[in-house]
């Protein structure tokens, strides 16, 4: 794979040009586009955006399709080619000239990748006032009917500028690179971020990344974040970039962004829905049905069984619950440990988690292991913001969490009892 880049007065432009293997390699998605295109905040030229930006940008649009080689049309330096040395499963080609490495100037501020959600709300307000986040704009495709609605995302973007944040919104249409339309990989939401951090002045890279994706937590096995195969990846090449990781939500669940953005003025606009324009809101999905149970324990607001007979009838929450483990189950025991939930379907639905034998208080608080994902110049700051919402683990809560595995709960009588007992009752 090729990768050529240019820019055109607020358009930065990427050219794929794919090899043979390239179109030949098996996988869950494959190249459908040989272009993308991000917006600048301002006319630029291509020697306004540093090199190692426009390396990073390319590997993280073409990793998932690139078969035995990958060829970036820039030189890079030399810290970030060590960055990327772990790549390992291609060669990665750079032109030859010496490039010194990018180094944010005095007065820099730290970038996020914002999509106006719950879990990257709390990681804004996690950080300090000086954060600047850019949202990844994805064009509408005309031609396809679909549920995405994006008047929530800009209506809790028009929230947080009028709080007093510099908000950069840029058009990008890298989701079309793939079939199906999605992010390349998951570091992708970032893109805008990178190709406007020198015009910014831009010092990190920060995700709103919770625990659940972090360590894995509410999955069948847990993992040791730190030590990760996607962290030991993507940390360096950061790093390399002049732009390290920042991962202020790493050691929370969707448990506490959830509490944190209720507790701020981005609570009315914040969300993970992407259905509904707002300001009514959908109800009518899974996303909907967590958040309504989570903030409604955080109250200790009652929810009638006439209610949750409700959920059981949406569609999108019954083919949820007809996983075993439940995706995000951790977060939905939780909310069903509360004692604000009227008894019935709360019992049999409980019964089906391992929430029936296990207690998930420690989803109230932070794992504090994951102060290594804050960037060190903000660490303190957001450590102190985050124990103002919640006290720390204790050291063998914070093992026991991470070295979790659910599979002795899973295939126990009693989960597979409850499993057949719950499907037959409401799926
Ligand atoms: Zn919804």
């Amino acid at each position: 794979m090729e990768v050529q880049f240019s820019v055109e007065g607020r358009h930065l432009a990427l050219h794929f040009i794919p090899d043979e293997e390239d179109l030949l390699r098996e996988g869950t998605q494959r190249i459908a586009n040989l272009s993308a295109h991000v917006e600048l905040v301002k006319k630029a030229e291509i020697g306004d955006i540093h090199p190692d930006h426009l390396a990073l940008i390319g590997i993280l649009l073409s990793h998932p399709f690139v078969a035995n080689q990958l060829e970036l049309g820039v030189s890079v330096s030399e810290r970030f080619r060590e960055g990327i040395s772990t790549i390992r499963r291609y060669a990665v080609c750079f032109e030859t000239q010496r490039v010194e490495p990018y180094v944010a100037t005095e007065g820099s501020r730290p970038g996020l990748a914002f999509s106006g959600g719950v879990d990257s709300a709390a990681a804004l307000l996690l950080m300090p006032e000086t954060t600047v986040p850019v949202f990844l704009d994805r064009p509408q495709q005309e031609s396809k009917r679909t549920l995405y609605d994006k008047s929530a995302a800009y209506a809790c973007l028009d929230e947080v500028e009028r709080l007093g944040w510099h908000v950069v919104r840029s058009s990008c249409d890298l989701e079309f690179l793939r079939s199906p339309v999605g992010f390349p990989t998951d570091m992708a939401t970032a893109v805008p971020l990178l190709a406007n951090a020198n015009l910014l002045n831009l010092d990190s890279t920060a995700y709103g990344t919770i625990m659940e994706s972090a360590y894995r937590v509410g999955h069948a096995k847990s993992r040791q974040y730190m030590t990760s195969a996607h962290h030991r990846l993507w940390g360096p090449a950061f790093h390399g970039a002049g732009l390290p990781l920042n991962l202020p939500v790493a050691g929370l669940s969707e448990v506490m962004t959830t509490k944190i953005v209720m507790h701020s003025e981005l609570h009315e606009t914040a969300r993970s829905c992407i259905r509904g324009a707002f300001p009514k809101t959908c109800e009518n999905c899974w996303k909907c049905f967590r958040k309504a149970l989570v903030e409604r324990r955080h109250r200790g607001s009652r929810v009638t069984n006439k209610e949750m007979q409700r959920w059981m009838q949406v569609r999108e929450v019954q083919a949820k619950l007809s996983a075993h483990p439940i995706s995000h189950e951790n977060v939905l025991a939780w909310a069903l440990q509360g004692d604000n939930i009227e008894s019935g379907v709360k019992d049999e639905l409980l019964a089906r988690t391992e929430g029936q034998i296990r207690d998930m208080a420690p989803f109230e608080r932070w794992l504090g292991g994951a102060s290594a994902a804050l960037h060190e110049p903000y660490r303190e700051h957001t450590i102190q913001r985050i124990a103002s919402f919640c006290t720390p683990m204790l050291p063998e809560e914070e093992q026991a969490l991470i070295a979790h595995e659910m599979s002795n709960w899973l295939t126990s009588e009693a989960a597979q009892r409850a499993l057949k007992s719950f499907t037959g009752a409401y799926l």
